[in-house]
């Protein structure tokens, strides 16, 4: 009688992940004549929970992403009170009504992308005394369905984001199209936060952080290559 079991699915190996990646952080900032700390790594840790996040701290790494508030909710406040030092980075879009929570937990959001949020955020930084840095998400590749202000109306929204509403804005974030190529995405946000005066640039995934680097990413967003393949959500 034979028994039929299923292969075991192995455990990513976190510390080493993170050394690879940080490596090739290194390399793609030395090529463009930059420091490795010039580049922050994001560890993006939506979906895994504790087994694998505590691997990634104790290999020093300390910045998070996390693209849900409701899931970052679930486990971050525990870890913050652990690892005090840690910073929690929000990367996806956010509703107005969870700005409450999102400026009490995080750290820097980095999906600013609508006049309404923008004046949200204002309010609620100010009624909490806490200023999370922001990243303005621009859609470079104009598609319909995903967040972003479009390119076309970047300028403005930096300004009054900046100006009006006195927003600690750091930087520009996007996430290229997936069938496009990313590098001309890169260039696009590079270049308007240059006629912007910003140094802040969120760019670069698992698939594509080196190049955007390249372009001058100031932060790269990194899950899969450090955490191993997520699980979808559920729909
Ligand atoms: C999930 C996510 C990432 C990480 O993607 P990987 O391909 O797993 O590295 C980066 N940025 C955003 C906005 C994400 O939602």
């Amino acid at each position: 009688m034979s028994q039929i079991s299923e292969p075991a699915i192995e455990a990513p190996d976190i510390g080493a992940n993170l050394a690879r990646v940080r490596a090739a952080v290194a390399a793609a900032a030395g090529d463009s004549g930059r420091q490795a700390d010039d580049v922050t790594l994001v560890a993006v840790s939506k979906t895994h929970g504790e087994d694998r996040i505590l691997p990634a701290i104790t290999a020093g790494q300390l910045v998070f992403g996390e693209n849900r508030v409701q899931e970052a909710e679930g486990k971050w406040p525990d870890l913050k009170a652990r690892f005090p030092e840690s910073r929690l980075h929000l990367i996806g879009p956010l509703q107005t009504n969870k700005v409450r929570h999102a400026v009490a937990l995080f750290d820097v959001i980095e999906t600013v992308d609508r006049p309404k949020l923008a004046r949200a955020l204002a309010k609620e930084m100010a009624k909490q005394d806490r200023r999370p840095g922001c990243y303005i998400q621009v859609n470079t590749g104009e598609e319909e369905q995903k967040a972003g202000i479009w390119p076309e109306g970047a300028d403005d929204f930096i300004a009054l984001c900046r100006e009006e509403l006195a927003l600690p804005i750091a930087g520009l974030m996007c996430i290229p199209p997936m069938d496009e190529e990313c590098s001309l995405h890169f260039a696009l946000l590079r270049e308007i936060a240059r006629r912007n005066d910003l140094t802040g640039l969120s760019m670069g995934m698992s698939a594509d952080y080196e190049t955007a680097i390249q372009f001058g990413a100031t932060l790269v967003r990194v899950g899969t290559a450090i955490f191993g393949e997520r699980e979808p959500y559920p729909r």
